[in-house]
């Protein structure tokens, strides 16, 4: 009954599962470094060459040198999120909503030159790095001059490239509550705009080979572009079956501007459903209706400010009732594909990876008992042997005392008899 009430509240929080089955993962192989550690010193005690040899004694220091890599790799591991679209369709505010929080710089004016990376630090205080110097950390505050487009002219800091990372960490408790999502090992990319004519194959084998998800933040009051479009294209090209959110953000200046609302939403709807299943060909008739959304950023991420008490004054248009529950919407179904995909792609290796070395250890014991064994045998034929040599000597032997003793029985009757015979004669 517990069980099936734990799976009940890991399906209700899907992102648990993730690090549930980091937890698992952690079990599995912290069992599995004991066990070689206790295989290595059963073969350290066993010096002899024929029973132990140096094939054995090597495969299983690569099997623990392999564990040690592999458990470290996946305490790294996360579930990784990557936003695209146009400049100010609103990635930043939707990214930003989705943390409760202003963690990434938005609004006109602004605009976002690089990679941005956002993930959770256990620090008080966040921190800025820069990916190619993992050891030097910047200021936060550095954030809205790194990252923006026009502050490349700045000699203080580095001249970012369009396909550069920026490292955001952010913490993640912060005195306003705690952040559901980094606490989960989500990591979130702000893309550069997607109309800033990138290298988008570059952009994608830097940054985009790992993502499980895979959000465009489109503007309602516009259609998709060619340059948004093609950016999808090359991705579902490179790898197989993307997993794609549509966010049709400032759902909210939309329906405040138009009557015949229902029937653009209508037009929109058909319009990504046709490139989501026939163009990108990512998902079918069912699936679609998951993953496109009709949202106000804006509106979500004021009224979490808000309720947190960092703005007294919130932003609401009509109707922002139902685009809230909107966005709730895709969140849940965000959550459980992040959670799924992540679990799958990046677990089921290590998994794979486990199953393999029990494998190999399995054989490699099998190889030192078929030598012990053997050893056994060779050692009980010599054994046998010196043991019938040994009774043929005792046979040989006793026949030889036992004519000594017939012999000397004789020589003594006879001196008997001779020394009889003298004295009476
Ligand atoms: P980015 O360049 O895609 O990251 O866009 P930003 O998040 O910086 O947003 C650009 C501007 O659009 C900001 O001033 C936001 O406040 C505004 N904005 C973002 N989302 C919405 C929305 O849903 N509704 C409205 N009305 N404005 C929005």
């Amino acid at each position: 009954h517990s069980l099936k009430n734990a799976r009940k509240a890991l399906d209700n929080e899907p992102l648990l599962r993730f690090r549930e089955a980091k937890k698992v993962l952690g079990d599995v192989y912290g069992e599995l470094k004991d066990n070689v550690a206790e295989l290595e010193a059963v073969y350290g005690e066993i010096k002899d060459e024929k029973i132990v040899a140096s094939e054995q004694r090597q495969e299983v220091e690569a099997i623990r040198d392999s564990i040690k890599t592999i458990m470290d790799t996946f305490q790294r591991d996360n579930m990784k999120v990557v936003f695209f679209g146009r400049t100010s369709n609103g990635k930043s505010t939707t990214i930003n909503a989705m943390l409760h929080e202003k963690v990434l710089p938005q609004g006109m004016g602004h605009t976002t030159c690089c990679f941005l990376q956002v993930q959770g630090c256990d620090e008080e205080k966040g921190y800025l790095q820069l990916d190619d110097n993992e050891d030097k950390k910047l200021e936060m505050e550095m954030l809205s001059k790194i990252g923006d487009a026009l502050s490349n002219e700045n000699e203080d800091l580095p001249a970012m490239g369009q396909d550069s990372l920026l490292k955001i960490f952010h913490p993640k408790q912060t005195e306003t509550g705690e952040n559901r999502l980094l606490q989960n090992d989500v990591v979130i990319l702000d893309s550069p705009g997607v109309d800033l004519s990138p290298e988008f194959d570059g952009w994608i084998d830097k940054h985009c080979l790992d993502a499980d998800v895979f959000v465009l933040v489109s503007n309602a009051e516009s259609t998709l572009t060619q340059a948004e479009k093609n950016f999808f294209l090359r991705v579902s090209k490179k790898l197989s079956k993307p997993n794609v959110f549509i966010l049709n953000n400032r759902w909210d200046a939309s329906a405040a501007d138009m009557d015949n609302i229902e029937s653009v939403k209508k037009q929109h709807l058909t319009r990504f459903r046709q490139f989501l299943v026939d163009e990108l060909e990512v998902c079918n008739e069912r699936e679609v209706n998951d993953r496109i959304f009709f949202v106000s950023a804006r509106e979500v991420l004021e009224a979490r400010l808000k309720a947190r008490g960092i703005i007294t004054r919130n932003y609401q248009a009509d109707g922002h009732g139902t685009r809230a529950l909107e966005f709730q919407n895709f969140e849940r179904h965000f959550e459980q594909c992040i959670s799924k995909s992540a679990i799958h792609t990046k677990f089921e290796a290590h998994n794979r990876r486990a199953h393999e070395m029990i494998g190999k250890m399995r054989t490699n014991l099998n190889t030192v008992l078929t030598s012990a064994a053997e050893q056994r045998t060779n050692l009980q034929n010599t054994l046998n042997e010196n043991t019938r040599l040994f009774n043929e000597c005792r046979v040989n032997f006793s026949t030889f005392e036992k004519a000594y003793r017939e012999q000397t029985e004789r020589l003594r009757a006879e001196v008997h008899l001779k020394v009889s015979a003298d004295f009476f004669e």
